[in-house]
């Protein structure tokens, strides 16, 4: 989903930092380390066992949902959660969302059928179009916004449904640090936390990519051969993304930089409160967790059963 990443699979003669052979190896700027791909991929999947154990993310004997859209980010979580999860005790399962646009979303599930069979995890696909749901602009919000509270809504009530305690997200290192340039653009002095506890009906929300650069989620599915789904979305747009280039810029010029500053902000910023919008209760008709009287999903299909009329417009 994203243009900022450059192909990352660099391979060059050297010596490999954690084994010590003498070999081909790449170069990972982010961590000043060369690494073979061996060690690479027990480094990649011990960073993010560090962070789950870090964050008290998963407990033993617990389910976790894993939304997974095909691309690079949620592919490397998969296949990663499915390895720690024999060692550390937990099961991941995937849940995706069928977005209805056509053969792009029909080409999308092939791939994620093919990931989740070769990883041997259970899938669940929710067909949004199935519930009168589309992807689309309606008044006041963009398509994206549509489509991501959609998802947000859904996933929480699948993941429930599929009996999981934890729901995991993709959300990497430059994915946390958008959201905390954003909200200081905006003189809101909060970042989100790499972990939401559960309450109001919302299963606990885990980012085991947070301090993951996305570069290396490529990495780690290009050495396992993973299959991608790599076609970008019709609605997807750079603007949205274009901040990313500016960490991009400062990682060329300090390397280790981006990681070096979500350290620097966990140390200054609030992780209260964020994406939490307010306190929630049960949505009026389907009881799922609102901050509002009907919840997102439940307004948006009123919305597109009355054709996209304005009366009652999801505001
Ligand atoms: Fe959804 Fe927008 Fe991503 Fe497309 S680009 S999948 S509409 S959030
Ligand atoms: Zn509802």
């Amino acid at each position: 989903m994203d243009a900022t990443v450059p192909e990352a699979v660099k391979i060059v003669e050297g010596r490999c930092r954690i084994c010590g052979a003498r070999t081909e190896v790449l170069r990972l700027t982010e961590f000043n380390l060369k690494v073979c791909p061996p060690c690479f991929l027990r480094f990649f999947e011990r960073r993010i066992r560090r962070a789950l154990e870090k964050h008290a993310m998963v407990g033993e004997g617990e389910r976790v949902a894993v939304a997974v859209s095909g691309g690079k980010d949620s592919t490397a979580l998969l296949y990663a959660l499915k390895r720690l999860g024999v060692v550390m005790g937990f099961e991941p399962v995937a849940l995706h969302f069928h977005l209805a646009m056509g053969g792009y979303s029909d080409r999308n599930l092939e791939v994620v059928k093919e990931q989740c069979s070769r990883a041997g995890i259970p899938l669940k696909v929710l067909l949004i179009g199935d519930l009168g749901l589309r992807v689309q602009r309606v008044k006041g919000w963009t398509p994206c916004a549509v489509c991501g509270a959609i998802k947000r809504s859904l996933f929480n009530r699948e993941a429930r449904k599929m009996g999981a305690q934890v729901v995991a997200t993709a959300h990497t290192l430059e994915d946390i640090l958008l959201f905390a340039f954003k909200n200081l653009l905006s003189r809101n002095f909060r970042l989100p936390p790499p972990v939401l506890p559960p309450g109001d009906g919302l299963a606990r929300k885990v980012k085991p990519l947070y301090y993951m650069p996305e570069r290396l989620n490529l990495v780690y599915c290009r050495l396992r051969e993973l299959p991608i789904f790599e076609e970008k979305c019709p609605f997807w747009s750079p603007h949205g993304h274009a901040l990313k280039e500016v960490f991009e810029h400062m990682e060329k010029v300090v390397p280790s930089s981006k990681l070096q500053l979500l350290l620097s902000l966990r140390e200054v910023l609030s992780l209260e409160g964020m994406t939490l919008s307010g306190p929630k209760s049960p949505c009026l008709r389907c009881g799922e967790p609102s901050s509002q009287p009907l919840c997102a999903v439940c307004q948006l299909g009123d919305w597109f059963l009355r054709g996209g009329r304005r009366t009652g417009d999801p505001s």
